[in-house]
């Protein structure tokens, strides 16, 4: 997948995949729950949604 681009700063160098750990999507068969997940800009800490 490719990365996007920061809609902060414009920036795509930097982007991280981060999971959303207030959001827990569903449980695993093993009962750990499976998160969201959501881009996090390295470069001026933006964080915004997958689309
Ligand atoms: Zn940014």
């Amino acid at each position: 997948m490719p990365r996007p681009e920061c809609p902060s700063c414009g920036k795509k160098d930097r982007i991280l995949e981060i999971e959303d750990k207030s959001k827990p999507l569903y449980y695993s068969m093993q009962g750990s729950p499976v998160f969201a997940k959501k881009w996090k800009c390295g470069n001026c800490g933006h964080v915004f949604e997958k689309e």
